[in-house]
């Protein structure tokens, strides 16, 4: 299979065509200064001056002269990198009329961005008219940030009205780095914290919790955050003002002083090349040093922050063109890193070399807890993957059967230990009800759980007892009581908050363990084949045999042949979805890089 993957900016248009399966590079072509004097490159060695005939007309002409030097060449698919996708897309997605459409609403909120991806696509779509176009979003793998992280301060019907939240971007970048970080690692995104570091032009940082990106630092806008090649990163709001005030400066000059000559370039008046900055701070230019010291301090206070948030960290990745292969910014960034567990080894770290066949540098001590990681970021070819696992799947019209969905109370799982302080030495718990899980059971037993704020009594505990304590509440719960459990996978109770609980015969204090479940479905390795999903896959199930139809995104897959098929969310999301008793899911769709296997269902319910 051979996907054309295309980023058209404002600029420069660059192309490749790709072999999704082996990451086979065919031709590539790049095409710089549309607007004043074009140049196009191909990797063949030609190269073509054409005439500037305005920014969409050129565009057409570049790749006009694509598809002629690829005459004779099988696309199957074409897949355009669009930086905005809003509230709308959390996934690759086929274009149409209507996508088209939604892109070009979106221009509002990244007005230098998605009109100029809207051109390529429209120019693409008329060259390429026989095959399925595609677009991949920068935004698309922070949709997971939760409510906490992607909310600004601000007045919530102003932020209702106009989009404004924290969105992220370089989504494709930090996915692909974490998944490579992972199988370096010898294990799965969603077994590792991993907090991702993209340093290009455009620098951002990520976190990725358990394969969810769960912070990021860009917002709204890729203005905020890192100290970038000419973007200023975080700043005093207040500075806005104060410049307009005493600077005279408009909105549109503010605009293009923090966008175009700000960060790296504006500190160093060197301009925005890392490479020369380093050289002329090692030279002794105070500028330059400045800017680097700056730069560096940011990226470790974000580093430190998002530790903090997800409760530690596996492995630091650090990629992009900086990233890639600047051993300088990458000890700067990661020295004095112990208190986390990371431990850099300076020699591995200053011979370091990226390349094709060495795409991951471990430069971290061997006993350094946390990994410290080079990446070798490929857009590219995540974004031609992830056209080819559209492809692939398009067809897979599968009848499935649908998912009976359970709405769990808050309950809570009990170690023999902890049983044995709260109801007496060696008590045995008694069944209540049996579950629909085969051999679990509702206890008779119940326990009042206390937190900072208030207490619940008679919570039920659920039998038989397990190796690690674990109470699930819901947000409500969670507000009620005063403690704030992270969304978490049964049995990933590593660095959770505790409380304490009351039984009959004594008091225990829970070290850890409050969770809120992650939504899961339980199903068999039979169930699993027909869905065509893995244990610990993310989907999504649509619940459309109630009077609110609502999808439910990131849903998690168990297996073991030991459950049955059924769904289970809490009760703050039954009630959200109005369930009953009886009601069934549709899976529609999985959604995580990796385990993107695309079902178009059909359902009968
Ligand atoms: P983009 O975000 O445009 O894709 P890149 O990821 O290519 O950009 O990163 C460009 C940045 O990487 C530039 O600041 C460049 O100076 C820097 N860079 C590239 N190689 C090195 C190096 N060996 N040492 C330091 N910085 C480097």
């Amino acid at each position: 299979m051979n996907i054309l993957v295309l980023n058209a900016g404002s600029s420069s248009v660059k192309a490749a065509v790709i072999n999704p399966a082996t990451g086979a590079r065919g031709l590539e072509m790049s095409a710089d200064r549309l607007l004043d004097a074009p140049r196009i490159e191909f990797s063949d060695g030609t190269v073509i001056e054409p005439e500037s005939k305005g920014p969409e007309r050129t565009i057409a002409v570049c790749l006009e002269a694509l598809k002629d030097k690829l005459s004779g060449t099988d696309i199957d698919g074409v897949g355009h990198r669009v930086v905005h996708g809003g509230e709308d897309f959390d996934r690759a997605t086929r274009i149409d009329e209507e996508v088209e459409a939604r892109i070009e609403s979106l221009s509002k909120l990244a007005p230098l961005h998605n009109p100029v991806n809207l051109r390529g696509i429209r120019a693409a779509r008329a060259l390429f008219p026989d095959v399925d176009h595609f677009a991949i979003f920068d935004t698309a793998f922070h949709q997971s940030l939760p409510r906490r992280a992607k909310t600004y301060a601000l007045p919530k019907e102003l932020m209702a009205e106009h989009g404004i939240r924290r969105y992220g971007f370089h989504g494709t970048s930090h996915q692909y780095v974490a998944a490579k970080a992972a199988s370096f690692l010898g294990a799965e995104p969603r077994d590792l914290r991993i907090i991702s570091c993209h340093l290009g032009n455009g620098c951002s940082v990520a976190a990725i919790e358990f394969g969810r990106s769960v912070e990021t630092s860009m917002g709204m806008t890729p203005l905020e955050g890192l100290v970038m090649g000419t973007r200023s990163g975080d700043i005093d709001p207040g500075i806005i003002d104060y410049l307009h005030e005493q600077a005279g400066l408009s909105t549109s000059e503010i605009d293009e002083l923090l966008n175009r000559k700000s960060g790296l370039a504006g500190l160093s008046g060197v301009g925005n090349d890392m490479r020369t900055i380093l050289d002329k701070s090692m030279a002794g230019d105070a500028d330059c040093q400045l800017a680097v010291q700056v730069f560096t301090h940011r990226l470790r206070k974000y580093i430190g922050g998002y530790a903090a948030i997800m409760g530690g960290v596996d492995a630091i990745v650090f990629t992009g063109g900086i990233g890639e292969n600047s051993p300088v910014i990458r000890h700067r960034a990661s020295q004095r890193l112990h208190y986390l567990g990371a431990v850099i080894n300076e020699d591995k770290n200053s011979t370091a070399e990226l390349s094709e066949t060495v795409p991951v540098v471990d430069f971290s001590m061997q006993h350094s807890r946390v990994k410290l990681l080079a990446v070798r970021t490929d857009e590219q070819l995540a974004i031609a993957r992830q056209c080819g696992k559209l492809i692939d799947k398009a067809d897979a019209v599968n009848t499935m059967p649908s998912i009976p969905i359970a709405v769990s109370a808050r309950h809570i799982h009990l170690r023999q230990e902890t049983l044995d302080v709260l109801f007496g030495k060696g008590h045995e718990l008694s069944v209540k009800k049996w579950l629909s899980q085969p051999g679990q059971f509702a206890a008779e037993e119940t326990v009042t759980v206390v937190g900072p704020r208030n207490s619940i009594e008679r919570v039920r505990v659920l039998g038989p007892v397990r190796s690690k304590d674990q109470l699930e509440i819901s947000r409500t719960d969670e507000f009620f009581l005063g403690i704030d459990a992270p969304v978490r996978e049964s049995g990933k109770v590593e660095d959770t908050p505790g409380c304490k609980l009351i039984g009959p015969a004594g008091e225990y204090d829970l070290e850890d363990g409050v969770i809120c479940a992650w939504r899961h479905i339980h199903m068999t390795p039979e169930d699993a084949a027909t869905f065509g999903v893995q244990d610990r896959d993310v989907v999504e199930v649509a619940v459309s045999n109630n009077e609110r139809a609502l999808t439910f995104g990131n849903v998690l897959i168990r297996v073991s042949p030991k459950y049955k098929l059924e769904m289970h969310i809490d009760t703050d999301e039954g009630n959200a979805a109005e369930i009953r008793r009886g009601d069934q899911g549709v899976l529609t769709m999985t959604g995580q890089e990796g385990t993107l296997r695309k079902r178009k269902v059909s359902l009968s319910s």
